[in-house]
């Protein structure tokens, strides 16, 4: 059984990857859209992970004995602009879940639950991995300038990236 701060925490965790799969198929939507497939596709994968995430930690809680409580799903409030507009708010949006699953670490550390810091690492890497990649897009719009047609040279590249 799960101290139940660290349930409680863990459950809020499985509903954030909820919400962020929820909020990366929203991107995905804007960018087909804006007719940049390779850009949707790209977003269209990263909310399939997201539900992934959420998976590992909903069958953790159930490994441990306890209880997975699923809680209602915030729909995206962000207003979504252009490319690069789009891609920022998702970076930031990693950022947060990277601050909350290192918050989580820390809560199961204090009640000394290895077991679930153990589980942890691996998001912990992931989400050093989530960041890079957010960021190297980042980037890569940036060289960019706005030009049409390094945009969708970048958008053919994506979309050939996430059949991976
Ligand atoms: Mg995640």
């Amino acid at each position: 059984m799960l101290h139940e701060e660290v349930r409680e925490a863990l459950n809020e965790q499985i509903n954030l990857e909820f919400e962020s799969a929820y909020l990366y198929l929203a991107m995905s939507s804007h960018y087909d859209e804006m007719n940049l497939p390779g850009f949707a596709s790209w977003m269209r994968v990263q909310a399939k992970e997201e539900v992934e995430h959420a998976m590992r930690i909903y069958d953790f809680v159930h490994d441990r004995g306890d209880r997975v409580t699923l809680g209602a799903i915030a729909g995206p409030t962000a207003q979504f602009g252009s490319v690069k507009d789009v891609v920022r708010q998702a970076l930031a949006h990693e950022q947060k879940v990277t601050q909350r699953i290192h918050a989580l670490y820390q809560l199961a550390a204090q009640h000394n639950d290895l077991a679930t810091q153990t589980h942890l690492h691996w998001f912990i890497e992931e989400q050093v991995e989530e960041e890079k990649i957010v960021g190297d897009v980042l980037a890569r719009i940036e060289l960019t300038g706005d030009a049409p047609a390094a945009l969708i040279v970048l958008d053919k590249e994506l979309g050939q990236r996430s059949g991976d």
